[in-house]
């Protein structure tokens, strides 16, 4: 399994800017900052301690701007316990020091290093293998895997305590280390894709550079037994390459997720160079390329679009899907005001900012971008199925006859729609059965809104009604309003929600005998009661507004 990006701890405002350098630098970290005391984080928490030692168990990378003893207080108990140790950070918060503390075989050096030198200072490196070879021979880098950590470990104390070492094999990244080298030493670092027998005198590192062709829907046993036949271990294996024909196969993505590889798709007449060919046979070829394989340079991945619900706006409403979706996101695609409210990105992150009005365009685009392998996300703000954009995608795929379209992998993600987070900050006026509507009748005939109205007031359904009224729209509320009043008696409990869960947002309760138009803009969702709702006042000065589970006599 990967690991989650890292998470950028910080505890006030005088971080922010550091945090937010250090987030540049690292692919999909996010900025979490102490509520009360961060305004313009990407997430907010409300106990250090508690979350803290959640995102080590959730192996997070963790940087945290403060003085690395309250990191490692906070994380000590946590320390005797198998299990993750992702990089474990502590940065001055003016950016002047950088302490990498727990994590060495996760890379947490590495980490600091790559820290270090985009805030232009050196890291505080204090492991001495490290140190003494300059490189962390447990920690090989991208394209190389240690075979045993165990032996590995044991291997590099009996380096400390003075023995010399040859070098087996190709181990371009050992050219810069310094290690006390011998032809007749004892120990050897061997370096290939050869299976070998773990040993105690050799610290065995497998190149990945292996690559398992297939031409049809393969199991992870095929592969592996294909690996073994060739006398290739398994660690090598860098990708399964197939034909952009199998793209949409859930069978060859659950072999690729088995066995922990990308999977990677080409054409029918692409070569796949330079590497030597074994066909040990189970549907498999294998490739075995001279250094290790870089899968994202082989054919293309297959293309990913999601349609993401953001939730009403606040951070804390938005299911973590989405956010690990816009985390691996290339692309961004939607009305501007959703697409900033989706962010920040990071530099290698593209946003496509439309018109609101441009929907069945900007699906359009989204699968030319997803066509091409691309990760693509197109925002909606609430639920991307609630007068969103799903339906948009959904049609524009129906549309069309390009199997490319088809075979990307396609899916959408819930938000917390405007009528659920107003409904929760009233009470729950929702709380039994209920009719959602749009009154914009740009797209359908207003005949249809008003017969719909009609129909929903006499079932007595309590009523959410979405896109209530606009400049280009202004009299159609009124028109609606009479409809429920037709209905429903003047007390009937009215809640209007505006711009909720952002900032400025208000929350009245009032009667459907109050309501005007006025009252009412285009960024307000508008709850009407059934003849059940009923409301009663709360501590605050407030009022509580539900609607019973129960119908007619209470049982
Ligand atoms: N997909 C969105 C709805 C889009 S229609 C969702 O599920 O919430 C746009 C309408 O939704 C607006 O006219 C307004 O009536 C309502 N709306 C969207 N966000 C809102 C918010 N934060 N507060 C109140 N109403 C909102």
């Amino acid at each position: 399994m990967s690991r989650p990006a890292p998470a950028i701890v910080i505890l006030g405002n005088g971080s922010l800017d550091t945090a937010r350098r250090i987030q540049q630098l690292l692919p999909g970290a996010s900025v979490l900052g102490l509520a009360g005391r961060v305004d313009g984080g990407d997430r907010s928490y409300s106990d250090f301690g508690d979350t803290l030692r959640q995102l080590y168990q959730q192996d997070t990378p963790i940087i945290a701007l403060c003085a690395a003893g309250i990191v490692i207080r906070t994380l000590a108990p946590l320390l005797l316990e198998k299990g993750a140790e992702p990089p474990v950070l502590a940065v001055a918060e003016d950016a002047s020091a950088v302490v990498p503390l727990l994590g060495g075989l996760g890379g947490v050096n590495d980490l600091a290093r790559v820290i270090a030198a985009g805030l232009g200072i050196a890291p505080a490196i204090t492991t001495s293998g490290e140190l003494r070879f300059g490189t962390c021979l447990l920690n090989p880098p991208a394209g190389y895997v240690l075979a045993d950590l165990e032996l590995g470990k044991r291997f590099v104390s009996d380096l400390l305590a003075g023995e010399s070492v040859r070098i087996e094999g190709d181990a371009p990244w050992l050219a810069r280390a310094q290690l006390p080298e011998s032809g007749q030493a004892r120990l050897a670092i061997h370096v290939g894709s050869a299976e070998r027998l773990p040993v105690a005198d050799e610290l065995l590192i497998y190149s990945r550079n292996v690559l398992a062709q297939v031409c049809a829907e393969v199991s992870p046993q095929s592969i592996l037994e294909s690996l073994y036949q060739a006398g290739l271990a398994r660690q090598s294996l860098a990708c399964i390459v197939a034909p952009e024909t199998l793209m949409a196969s859930a069978a060859l993505r659950e072999t690729a997720l088995e066995l922990a590889v990308p999977l990677r798709f080409v054409g029918s007449d692409a070569a796949l160079l330079p590497v030597a060919w074994c066909e040990p046979g189970n549907g498999v070829v294998l490739g075995v390329a001279a250094a290790p394989l870089e899968p994202e340079t082989i054919g293309r991945a297959r293309g990913r679009l999601a349609v993401i619900g953001l939730g009403p706006g606040a951070a804390e409403l938005m299911v973590p899907a989405v956010k690990a979706e816009l985390a691996r996101a290339n692309d961004v695609l939607g009305y501007e005001t959703y697409v900033r409210m989706a962010g920040p990105f990071r530099d290698d992150q593209v946003m496509h900012c439309t018109d609101n009005r441009e929907e069945m365009q900007r699906a359009r685009h989204a699968f030319e971008l997803a066509a091409q392998g691309r990760s693509v996300v197109v925002v909606s703000s609430g639920d991307p199925g609630v007068f969103a954009m799903a339906a948009a995608v959904l049609e524009a795929l129906h549309e069309s006859v390009d199997p490319q379209w088809h075979s990307v992998d396609l899916e959408i993600l819930p938000g917390v729609s405007a009528s659920l987070a107003t409904a929760a900050q009233a009470g729950a006026p929702l709380g039994h059965d209920f009719c959602v509507m749009s009154l914009s009748d740009n797209l359908k005939p207003w005949s249809i809104i008003e017969k719909r109205l009609d129909l929903a007031c006499e079932a007595d359904l309590a009523l959410a009604f979405y896109n209530p009224i606009s400049r280009s729209r202004p009299w159609q509320l009124g028109v609606a309003l009479d409809i429920v009043r037709r209905h429903r008696t003047p007390q009937t409990p009215v809640v209007l929600g505006r711009d909720i869960g952002r900032p400025g947002q208000t929350l009245r309760t009032l009667t459907l005998g109050e309501l005007t138009p006025e009252q009412v803009d285009m960024r307000t969702m508008v709850l009407v009661g059934s003849s059940t709702t009923c409301t009663f006042a709360r501590a605050d000065g407030m009022q509580w507004v539900y609607t019973p589970r129960w119908y007619g006599e209470k049982p």
